[in-house]
């Protein structure tokens, strides 16, 4: 019998390889602009970030200059955003990078977690869509779809040590960057809050499915 953890990675590629959202970070393996992109996600819906990044890159190419960046500047600009403390961390990050990584982003969590602003989640992304490490993505919208199709009972957003262990297991051998922009694109579009159930691929394996409609 195929496992579950395997079957369910193998609709999500199948499923993304058509539904595959079009991103300005998604474009090439660049660690510092998906360092910024993530920044900007922390708060605001992709689309509105896809269409403010290319200036922002624009003005900031690198992390060297934007670690020249006048915080209260980039706080005046997207402040309305809710970015303004983000914005500052982002200017400090950089000016640690800057300092102590000769201005490239670091390539190890453990680096990556000692800058202003990023966590967890952040620095996996970083570490996947910006140098193609083979490492799970979880977020707020992964706990919701792995919660649903393995019938776990999760009360918080913030991934369990359960939620993290299937994530892990799941990550395919090869297709990693695939994979985890698969499971980003299946949460806002299909397993959203308000899930398309009848439009499912994973329909025939998902626990909550199950329960609801059969
Ligand atoms: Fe999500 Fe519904 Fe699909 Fe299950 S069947 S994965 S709940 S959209």
């Amino acid at each position: 019998m195929i496992n579950k953890n395997r079957a369910v990675a193998k609709i999500l590629l199948k499923w993304h390889r058509k539904n595959r959202r079009i991103f300005p970070w998604r474009e090439k393996r660049d660690s510092y602009l998906v360092l910024v992109a993530e920044f900007f996600l922390q708060r605001t819906p992709a689309n509105r970030v896809a269409a403010l990044l290319p200036k922002f890159i624009e003005e900031f190419p690198s992390p060297d200059k934007l670690a020249r960046a006048n915080p209260s500047h980039l706080e005046h600009i997207y402040g309305s955003l809710g970015l303004k403390k983000r914005m500052r961390w982002l200017v400090e990050s950089m000016k640690i990078v800057h300092q102590k990584y000769g201005g490239r982003i670091p390539n190890k969590i453990e680096d990556l977690l000692l800058l202003p602003g990023i966590g967890e989640y952040t620095a996996s992304a970083i570490l996947c869509f910006g140098f193609g490490q083979s490492i799970s993505i979880v977020d707020a919208n992964v706990v919701r779809v792995l919660t649903r199709i393995f019938g776990l009972l999760e009360t918080h957003k913030a991934p369990s040590v359960a939620i993290k262990k299937i994530a892990r297991e799941m990550l395919p051998k090869t297709q990693i960057v695939d994979y985890n922009e698969a499971i980003l694109d299946f949460a806002a579009l299909i397993c959203k809050k308000h899930p398309l159930c009848d439009q499912c691929p994973m329909n025939g394996l998902c626990d909550y499915y199950r329960s609801n409609f059969l």
